[in-house]
């Protein structure tokens, strides 16, 4: 008798609330981990929701959301089409950085030069200011490519303590090359920000691919790309090199998704 009303129902195309044959449609691709970037996919009409934190989806339904170094192992992603809600608890393995440890390092005594703090605080604003630039492209769609052909010298999330005292993390992936090796946009995109020298970087140059991800390249030699420049992906952009605080020719890339920094080693797996 039930069954029967059951069918009726089905028949007459009556949607029944909650009911588990109507799922809101999720995809969700990478790895469930920290310094991660998950690529997601819903209906275009739905909302999404991480943490309670709104995010944007591009016309036919994607998203893109990242997680920080040390983020918080379990993530609320909340998915709103009509009047139906779908809930999935993202729960990240923790990553294990690596980690060194120096001692007996003398103590540095040197007062900071007060016309260098002026430059580095200015030149922060600027990098601040053009991660802010966002668009609605949608690059990260596409499989990436290398940004630079080496030997990998340096991990993202890796961390020196100098006399018990941490230092910041480095949120690059590092590839030793040559001076003037060339360094290829992974992605298409417009470039945000170009410069020839920055302090602590060098030649700089920050690249905007659409809802909130964008990627950072240190130390150039070269830099062969202007602001408001729209770049086609695999497009040499610049040269490796050791400027900025370096010490030795090696491209430092990074990935960001809005204010937090990703690990781009983790960006392959995307694609699988
Ligand atoms: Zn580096």
């Amino acid at each position: 008798m039930l069954k029967n009303i059951f069918v009726l129902l089905l028949a007459a195309g009556m949607p029944l609330a909650g009911a588990a044959f109507d799922e809101v449609p999720l995809t969700l691709k990478g790895e469930r981990t920290q310094g991660a970037l998950l690529l997601g996919k819903t209906d275009p009409e739905a909302s999404v929701e991480l943490n309670g934190q709104s995010i944007e989806l591009t016309e036919t339904g994607y998203f893109v959301v990242g997680f920080a170094r040390k983020a918080d192992l379990n993530q609320q992603l909340t998915v709103k089409l009509d009047d139906q809600q779908r809930q999935e608890n993202l729960v990240l393995t923790e990553r294990d950085y690596r980690i060194e440890r120096v001692d007996g390092v003398p103590q540095r005594t040197v007062t900071p030069d007060p016309e260098q703090v002026k430059r580095t605080r200015k030149e922060a604003e600027k990098v601040w200011l053009a991660r802010q630039q966002q668009s609605a492209r949608e690059d990260f769609l596409t499989t990436l490519v290398k940004p630079a052909e080496g030997r990998i010298s340096g991990y993202y999330g890796s961390q020196r303590i100098l006399n018990g005292e941490p230092r910041n993390p480095h949120y690059g992936e590092d590839i030793a090359a040559p001076t003037g090796t060339p360094v290829k946009a992974p992605w298409a995109g417009v470039v945000t920000l170009a410069e020839p020298d920055l302090f602590y970087s060098g030649g700089t140059i920050i690249i905007d691919h659409g809802y909130r991800v964008n990627t950072t390249y240190l130390h150039l030699s070269s830099v062969d790309v202007q602001v408001g420049d729209v770049i086609e992906q695999g497009q040499m952009i610049g040269k490796i090199g050791a400027t900025g605080r370096a010490t030795g020719p090696h491209l430092d890339w990074r990935v960001n998704w809005g204010n937090e920094r990703l690990d781009p080693a983790l960006l392959p797996t995307l694609y699988e």
